[in-house]
């Protein structure tokens, strides 16, 4: 329904398919506690007592069909995302999951933070659900707040939309909005906890359940509501799948082989573009396979296979970069556990966990030979011999992830006839180090660049075209972890430029944009080991 709020239009209209048809918490005193029998519990934000806006998506705003956000309907669209409006038909509300964290079972953790308004019906038809991360405490609080502070919104805001426009499933963000009020936080994990600018993120997707959304019910033992969840997610979700009125067995396989093929799917972008998570816990797992939950993620600078930015996690390092791929499979495999009364045969759910080492190997490989502007086709065993090199030769000087991609573009198909100085100067740009590099790894890159281009000589494509074919998939402009703490640093000062300009330079990634040139270079060496640029922890 259309609401009008003092002469001026939110024009929403809410469907609040999760609130209608599934089951929910009886009780509705918002006090932490265990929630059985129930996917949800209605929660009211509380309200932030001065609220700015910092920063919104255009593209977001323009999908839901708000108008003029921060014109004429400035302050409807200011008090209706920090929580302080309630709008006819807003149906609040807070998910109930459980999830492994770093490979424990650790039993409910649910919206601790996070409070759906509600799911809209976007004027091209599409379902979105609105949910505001740091809205205040819900049932699934546990011992903390409920509160966000402004340095891990930004990061969530920006990276969500940053990871929509290079190509990567992701949950988006509509807004980012401090709240006015203070949120006390221990940031290094030291004792010396400090009050903190408080803010909401407003994230928006067709649908926050998570594999743990699944595997709580099935802990649980309550097979009817694990059903109901399965099957409102099929119907709403996956309802091109067959029977998904009425799931069958095969149904139920049928979709899980699809959340297998789409995690992989959404790993591979990871991948490609040097996004580690950090926090790969099956609650931060979409069913859609989306990107969700930013917290202590990170972009690689000088490329590492074994680097995470997560504090939390630097004994085992579980979700370091080139561990991904095979925590997903972990994950799949909890999900398929709980999903496994659901069918008569398991090895249903086996084939489609089965199914997704085939399908990453193949998309990884057609990825990696994206990246190189090699064509798919090529030899299996030798495209995977081709990049696997080229990871080793990346980690033998400190060698930028995203740069080296770029320079590689350049450099002409002819280039087989020029010396190996000349070829690595290509690349020079992409070395921290470029005066220290051993004479024995400039060897080993010269010899796979000469190795490349005799594999591009085999498809004689003409340079510009392969050139513009690398450059769409290698971007120039990620969120660098640097580049956030900048924004981060000045937001908390009260001026929110750089996060407004590093959202204007994040929405158009592969570009060339002179004007955004010096955020394409190198993270800075002041920046290697300053918390927040290379590290971060869980406390946000
Ligand atoms: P995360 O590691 O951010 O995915 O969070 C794990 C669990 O802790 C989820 O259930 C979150 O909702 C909850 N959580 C994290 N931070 C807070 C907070 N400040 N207040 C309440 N719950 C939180
Ligand atoms: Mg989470």
């Amino acid at each position: 329904m259309a609401v009008h709020l003092g002469g001026i239009a939110l024009d929403l209209t809410f469907t609040n398919r999760f609130t209608t048809e599934l089951p929910a918490d009886p009780i509705e005193v918002n006090q932490r506690r265990q929630v059985h029998k129930a996917c949800f519990s209605r929660v009211t934000p509380v309200v932030a007592s001065a609220p700015e806006l910092v920063a919104h998506s255009r593209e977001v705003a323009a999908d839901l069909g708000i108008a003029d956000p921060t014109g004429e309907n400035a302050d409807e669209f200011l008090s209706v995302f920090a929580g302080n409006t309630h709008l006819d038909g807003m149906d609040p509300y807070a998910m109930c999951y459980g999830g492994h964290q770093f490979g424990n079972w650790a039993g409910q953790l649910g919206d601790g933070r996070a409070i759906a308004l509600g799911e809209i019906i976007t004027p091209s038809g599409e379902h979105q659900t609105l949910q505001l991360k740091g809205a205040g405490p819900t049932p699934y609080s546990r011992s903390a707040d409920g509160m966000a502070v402004l340095r891990s919104s930004i990061r969530e805001f920006l990276c969500s939309e940053a990871m929509h426009h290079l190509g990567v499933p992701t949950t988006r963000a509509l807004s980012l909005i401090t709240t006015g009020d203070k949120v006390v936080r221990d940031m290094f994990y030291d004792g010396n906890a400090a009050p903190e600018p408080g803010a909401v993120v407003c994230r928006v997707a067709p649908s926050f359940v998570r594999f743990g959304s699944f595997e709580i019910l099935a802990a649980q033992h309550d097979i009817d509501t694990l059903k109901q969840l399965a099957d409102f997610t099929i119907r709403h979700d996956f309802p091109h799948l067959p029977n998904a009125e009425e799931p069958t067995s095969d149904t139920y396989a049928q979709w899980f082989t699809e959340i297998a093929t789409r995690t992989a799917d959404m790993i591979v972008h990871w991948m490609r573009v040097g996004f580690v998570h950090g926090v790969m816990n099956t609650d931060n797992m979409s069913i859609l396979g989306l990107t969700i939950d930013y917290g202590p993620y990170g972009w690689v600078d000088n490329f590492d296979a074994d680097w995470t930015p997560n504090t939390t996690d630097f004994g085992r390092k579980r979700y370091r970069f080139a561990n991904q791929p095979h925590i997903a499979y972990w994950n799949l495999a909890q999900l398929g556990n709980s999903l496994v009364p659901l069918v008569d045969d398991v090895a249903s759910l086996q084939a489609a966990i089965d199914g997704y080492i085939a399908h990453y190997s193949t998309a990884h490989r057609a990825m990696m030979l994206d990246k190189l502007g090699l064509s798919p086709d090529r030899d299996a065993d030798e495209a995977e011999d081709l990049v696997a090199e080229l990871l080793r030769v990346l980690q033998l000087t400190e060698t930028d992830f995203t740069i080296f991609f770029r320079r590689l573009a350049e450099v002409p198909s002819g280039a087989q006839a020029m010396s190996d100085e000349e070829l690595l100067g290509f690349i020079a740009d992409a070395h921290y180090t470029p005066d220290s590099v051993s004479a024995e790894t400039k060897a080993a890159t010269a010899t796979w660049i000469r190795r490349w281009l005799d594999d591009l000589a085999d498809e004689a494509r003409p340079d510009d075209e392969r050139k513009a074919a690398m450059n769409a998939v290698n971007p120039k402009y990620v969120i660098r972890n640097y580049l956030a703490q900048l924004a981060i640093d000045k937001s908390e000062q009260g001026d929110h430029s750089m996060v407004n300009d590093l959202l204007e330079m994040l929405r158009n990634p592969y570009d060339e944009q002179p004007q955004f040139e010096e955020w394409a270079a190198k993270r800075p060496d002041w920046a290697r080991s300053r918390p927040g640029c290379s590290t971060l922890s869980c406390s946000s």
